[in-house]
């Protein structure tokens, strides 16, 4: 039987309808749910991504302003800069794009985020809060497969999760999330030994190895779920996709998986930082 294609435009377009009696909610209030995005150097796959998400925020009825920083701005310049957002009550979202030049200390950067704003999840409080099940925002990635997950109704509780990948963005947080939802989940990296046999006991994939169709069907339980958050030159996932979808229950496709999603996991995440500061314009 084919398996299920878990339709990461669909999925968006559900977040974002649901987003759009939100932000006219905030209308009404005066206030216009805002991300502000900041961009050092001149990678051009940085740039797209950065154009897409300020594209994505306008055509929701949200605004966004993008800091476009020199490649040679130093790290305490950059701190300086998302300072400045910090203190500023119309931005709601600080969205730092990864990478950074590599002289500048992209962590301490990151940590520079106000914990209110990081939309992300990127800072250390963040990914805590985020293993922890509590409080802010938990990367956009990680939470977008969630939502995939979920909108699919893929059972988690009792089942055996693979995630290939631990990066603090994706394969770290997506393993807590579905720990978080009573998963069994293995945590796999480029130091796993017999990474296919592992594989092979798992109902559900999450490929965030940043290799273009590095996962193989036949690595496959028969009927796993398997999620592709890889994007590579190409529109190519991480997974092999043909291989893969022979053996899967229900899979992504890459476009349209979990790229989409994510997009409107920002949107999302920065509503809600924008209702939480009308809350408290509210009490206070
Ligand atoms: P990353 O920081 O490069 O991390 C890659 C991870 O894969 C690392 O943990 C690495 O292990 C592991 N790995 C590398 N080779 C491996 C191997 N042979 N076997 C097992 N694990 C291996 O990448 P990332 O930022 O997490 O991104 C991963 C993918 O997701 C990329 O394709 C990226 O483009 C994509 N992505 C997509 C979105 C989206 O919106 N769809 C957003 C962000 C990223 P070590 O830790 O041991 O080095």
């Amino acid at each position: 039987m084919n398996p299920l294609i878990l339709d990461g435009t669909v999925v968006a377009q559900a977040i974002k309808d649901h987003l759009k009696e939100r932000i006219e909610a905030l209308s009404e209030k005066g206030i216009v749910p805002c991300l502000a995005t900041i961009l050092v150097g001149n990678n051009p796959a940085s740039e797209t991504y950065v154009k897409m998400k300020g594209n994505a925020c306008r055509r929701i009825g949200m605004k966004s302003i993008r800091i476009e920083l020199p490649e040679e701005t130093s790290t305490q310049e950059l701190i300086n800069a998302i300072e400045e957002l910090n203190k500023d009550d119309s931005v709601h979202g600080i969205l730092l794009q990864h990478p950074v030049p590599s002289h500048i200390d992209e962590r301490q950067a990151f940590e520079a985020i106000a914990i209110k704003k990081d939309v992300d999840g990127v800072t250390s409080a963040g990914y805590g809060q985020t293993a922890l099940g509590f409080g802010e925002f938990p990367s956009c990635t990680p939470a977008a497969i969630m939502s995939i997950i979920n909108f699919y109704k893929i059972p988690l509780e009792g089942k055996h999760a693979v995630v290939v990948g631990r990066s603090p963005i994706l394969g770290k947080p997506v393993s807590a999330l579905l720990l978080n939802e009573n998963a069994t989940v293995t945590t796999c990296h480029s130091k796993t030994v017999n990474l296919p046999e592992i594989l092979k006991l798992a109902d559900i994939v999450v490929a965030a190895v940043g290799k273009p169709e590095f996962i193989k069907g036949e690595w496959l339980k028969e009927g796993a779920a398997v999620l592709d958050a890889g994007y590579n030159k190409g529109n190519i996932g991480d997974v092999d996709y043909e291989s893969c979808y022979k053996a899967a229950s229900a899979i992504t496709p890459v476009p349209g998986g979990v790229g989409p999603v994510t997009i409107a996991t920002l949107l999302k995440h920065t509503v809600e930082s924008a209702e939480r500061t009308s809350q408290l314009e509210v009490t206070l």
